[in-house]
């Protein structure tokens, strides 16, 4: 299988360049040549196997030009008890037989970009090797929190790749916070911006279109990549959390096999939820994928009226993972919903480039309007949703879970849909705290207490365990203390390979 830009300008790529690359040098995304079918025999088949078999049987779909060895190794170097405090990896939990959250934050970092940020660092070293790199390669993470943790995490000390981290200074918890300030490893820096997500997704992104910076990378036996979800290699493995979650509900009798299921799914960068796009695409049986938003309800608008419109305030909200004005996933989206339309798709980056907004035709509109829905939550009803769920069913939802929550809540009353639904929990409670802690045991209760103080306080009311990735945080050495304004990205890179 080869894999296209979804602008249209950089010829077909193997899987292995279309990870190494990250993004297309047309500056659009790469997406499989064609999307990859699952049958019902084949899923029935997959009943009753464990996560490593199901992201093994699904990745080499995708990644054909890896042998069904290296896709093997990857998948057990990174779904293992060792990373994951869960035997199943993606735990499902069910609340009633109605509501099942899948919990993607198992692992080392505690939110869900390991999921696919385990199993990256396999992946490119092996496309290094099959596509005869002799650079060093250099990752470029733009975070708005989870990812860069994630990214280091996953890539610490990987021979053959640095990882440089960028994250917005005051865009993350304190716990997200001193989570990437301790980071140990050989391999890489941690820079803070004096802006937002946006101002460092676009610093990134900037650098991967400049040519001449490129030809001194290069010069210097440097190569960039990616550990964003622009890249390849970070989707594919978010596909198979969406079979393995359907597979259990089969397992648990909780569904019939063939039987259609809701997925709701809290939204930033369009990563998470276009996976469960291409997962219906292969023939998971999917009734609505249900896009939540926060207040940067950008997504919402779009679902709901085609106008796509990033000419508003940036707001900070109490779910920061999802803070994000230009989604970057969307663009794979549009490529399959305009027919693969390479053309239309660069008219609407270029206006989205030049207007801060766009607007597709009816019938896009419309294909859309029925694979999706979408609606956001306030900060407000964020927090009271994760004291009703608490109080209701004991269980412990993160803000960005509780988004997704209430939207669906928001989406039951709206259309009277009565379809079994997982909703996607994408961080643990203890990564948000503070908002966690307000919830539960009020504001007064909080006043005055660090975040620290308030992850004991947490466990000790809800008998819930600080996850291992999180304890003693606050007593770890700080390793980096980098800070740039907004549009040094560029000379920080050069600075941190010692390229002056
Ligand atoms: C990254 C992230 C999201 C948003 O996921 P996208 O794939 O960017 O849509 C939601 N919640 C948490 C906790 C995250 O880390």
């Amino acid at each position: 299988m080869q894999y296209l830009s979804t602008r249209g300008q950089n010829e077909p790529v193997t899987a292995a360049q279309a990870i190494k690359q990250g993004l297309a040098s047309d500056g659009g995304l790469f997406v499989p040549g064609e999307i990859v079918a699952v049958s019902r025999e084949q899923l029935n088949n997959l009943l009753g196997a464990d996560y490593s078999q199901i992201a093994t049987t699904i990745l080499s779909r995708y990644l054909v030009d890896y042998t069904a060895g290296e896709v093997q190794q990857c998948v057990t170097g990174a779904y293992s008890v060792e990373k994951f405090d869960h035997q199943d990896i993606a735990p499902l939990h069910s609340l009633s037989a109605d509501i099942h959250v899948l919990e993607l934050w198992r692992g080392p970092t505690c939110a869900f970009k390991d999921m696919a940020l385990q199993i990256l660092p396999h992946l490119l070293t092996i496309a290094a090797k099959k596509t005869g790199e002799k650079n060093e390669i250099v990752i470029l993470v733009a975070t708005s929190g989870d990812t860069g943790k994630a990214a280091l995490e996953g890539f610490k000390d990987v021979p053959g790749i640095r990882v440089v981290v960028f994250f917005p200074e005051k865009g993350v918890s304190a716990v997200q916070r001193l989570q990437m300030l301790t980071q140990q490893g050989n391999n890489v820096s941690v820079i803070a911006v004096q802006g937002n997500f946006d101002d460092c997704q676009s610093g990134v992104k900037q650098i991967f279109a400049d040519l001449d910076f490129n030809r001194r990378l290069n010069a210097n036996q440097y190569r960039l990549s990616s550990a964003n979800s622009i890249n390849w290699g970070r989707l594919v493995p978010q596909i198979v959390y969406y079979f393995s979650s359907y597979l259990k509900l089969v397992e648990k009798k909780q569904i019939r096999m063939g039987e259609k299921i809701n997925f709701v799914v809290p939204t930033g960068n369009f990563g998470n939820i276009l996976a469960g796009y291409y997962a219906r695409q292969m023939g998971l049986p999917v009734n609505r994928l249900i896009c939540a938003a926060n207040a940067n309800n950008v997504l919402t608008e779009f679902i709901k009226t085609g106008i796509y419109n990033r000419n508003r305030d940036f707001l900070k909200t109490i779910s920061p993972s999802m803070d994000i004005l230009i989604s970057s996933n969307l663009e794979r989206l549009l490529f399959e919903m305009s027919g693969r339309s390479a053309g239309k798709v660069r008219d609407w980056m270029q206006q989205l480039q030049e207007q801060g907004r766009y607007e597709v035709d009816d019938n896009i509109k419309n294909q859309i309007k029925s694979l999706f829905w979408s609606d956001s939550a306030t900060d407000e009803a964020t927090i009271q949703t994760i004291k009703a769920v608490w109080e209701q069913y004991y269980y412990l939802m993160d803000t960005h879970t509780a988004v997704a929550f209430k939207v669906f809540n928001n989406y039951k009353n709206d259309t009277g849909d009565s379809t079994k639904t997982v909703v996607i929990s994408t961080a643990s409670p203890f990564k948000f705290n503070n908002s966690v802690a307000q919830a539960v045991l009020g504001t007064a209760a909080v006043a005055g207490q660090n975040d620290f103080e308030l992850l004991e306080k947490l466990s000790r009311h809800t008998g819930w365990p600080i996850p291992e990735g999180l304890r003693n945080l606050d007593q770890k050495t700080v390793l980096h203390s980098g800070k740039i304004p907004g549009d040094g990205i560029g000379q920080a890179v050069a600075a941190s390979l010692g390229m002056g």
